[in-house]
Formats: C-alpha cells, structure tokens, sequence
C-alpha cells in the first residue's frame, strides 16, 4: 500500500522522543507521506525543521482554534509570509471550535477569516478544524471564499457533506469511522464520492477502536483505509489508490 496521512501532528511533544521509529513504522505499513498542520506561530520554526530532515514530511502553517489564547496578531501578521514558502502545502490547521465554550467565537471567527482570505491570496488549500461549528464554517467559506481545501475530521451532516463537495471541498476520514458506533460518520464516509475522502489519523490524537487511550500514529491509517474498503465493499488497494491520489492532487504532491 502507498498512503498519504493526509493530517497528523507530528511536531507535537508526544513525538519529540522517537520521531524517526514513528515514521519508520509508517514507512513499514505503507504511508511515506505526512501532511502535519501547525498549531501555533511558536511551533512553525520547528516544524521547517522538520521537513527538511524528513522528505515525507509536508508542512502546513496555520493559528489552531483550541488553542486560541496563544494566537497574537503579530502572528497573523507573520503568517503570510510562512505560508508563501515553498515547503508549506496548505493554510491551516485553522478554523472554528464551538464544542469549547471558553474559547471567544468572535476572536475565532476573525482569524478563522484571515486565513481564508490568505488561501485565496496564495491559492494553498485549506485545512479546517470544525466543531460543533460545520454551519457557521460553510457560511464563512461562502462569504470570503471561493477557496478549496478539507474539513479534517469531518463530523457534520451528510447534508453539510455534499454542501462542501459541491463547494470544492474534501472530507477527512480518520480513527472514528473504526468504532462501529459511530454510524452517522460511517454513513458520509458510505455515500460521499471517493474522488472527495481523504485519509487521516491526526495522531497523536483520535486512536482506533480498541486502542483508546493509547498515541495515535500514522502506522495506523492502514486501518481506516481497511474499514473505508470494507463500508464501501471496495478493494483496499482501491480506497488507497484514489484517496492518494484526492492528497497528491489537493496538497501539490508528486505522484
Ligand atoms: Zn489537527
């Protein structure tokens, strides 16, 4: 299998230790290739860093929501800059949280919108965090759009889903589609068109069932792209082929 984790975070602390053994078992289970979405100004640096000693690894610049407190403006001031260089594929990660109901919606908004105008500056995709938020963040793409990108961890209506499709968006299908529970997810990730999935673990959160509590990690994409085959009666080696090929084409990756 050749997969692309199309969301992880591997510039985070949890990984600090053992980066290279993380990435070599991916490499062994078939996934070579990381997108990893920033989380705030202060980790950019690191994770430039990073790409340059790990060719797989794909660098995507971005303010995090859940983490709103940290961002300054001075931060979005200097993120243009970092998302014009060449090895940042996507504005992001970035976005709309109202499941945390301490972080200020106004404030949210007002830079979820910067990063929005900066994609359709640059014309980079975006990556969106939406919680609890899938209405608003369809309103805001429509407002200051037309842009593309992928709503990571998709957790919105199929409604919303086909809404974004049309809008020229991709759906993130990571470690919840694994919980036979979560119908609603298996649903979309049933009836949406292949051409419009990507997947993903966003390790070191998110683990598979029967791992919970356990770090997330890329290793681990080889089993949402087995459940994905198996909801849609699909051969695995389908489901990988097209959805790398969805990552390749959205982010600008060679084949
Ligand atoms: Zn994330």
């Amino acid at each position: 299998m050749n997969l692309i984790d199309s969301h992880c975070h591997l510039d985070v602390p949890d990984f600090a230790d053992d980066l290279p053994e993380v990435i070599a078992r991916a490499v062994q289970n078939g996934v070579a290739r990381f997108i990893v979405p920033a989380i705030s100004a202060s980790g950019w640096p690191h994770l430039a860093k990073l790409s340059t000693r790990h060719p797989g690894l794909h660098p995507a610049y971005g303010l995090h929501p859940m983490f709103l407190t940290d961002h300054t403006d001075a931060d979005l001031d200097a993120l243009s800059q970092w998302v014009s260089r060449p090895e940042c594929v996507a504005v992001g990660e970035c976005g709309l949280d109202f499941f945390l109901c301490d972080l200020d919606p106004i404030r949210q908004e007002s830079i979820f919108i910067a990063h929005i105008r900066l994609a359709v500056e640059t014309g980079k995709p975006l990556i969106i965090h939406a919680r609890q938020a899938t209405e608003r963040v369809i309103q805001l793409l429509r407002r200051h759009g037309p842009t593309h990108g992928v709503i990571h961890s998709y957790s919105g209506s199929l409604e919303q889903a086909r809404l974004l499709i049309e809008m020229g968006f991709m759906l993130g299908i990571g470690g919840p589609i694994t919980y036979p529970r979560s119908r609603r997810i298996r649903e979309i990730a049933k009836e949406c068109p292949l051409s419009h999935l990507l997947l993903e673990t966003d390790a070191p959160d998110q683990p598979m069932a029967g791992e919970q509590g356990r770090r997330n990690e890329p290793a681990k994409l080889v089993r949402v792209a087995e459940t994905l085959a198996e909801i849609r009666a699909l051969p695995v080696i389908e489901v990988a082929a097209q959805t790398r090929l969805n990552a390749q084409r959205l982010f600008g990756l060679a084949a």
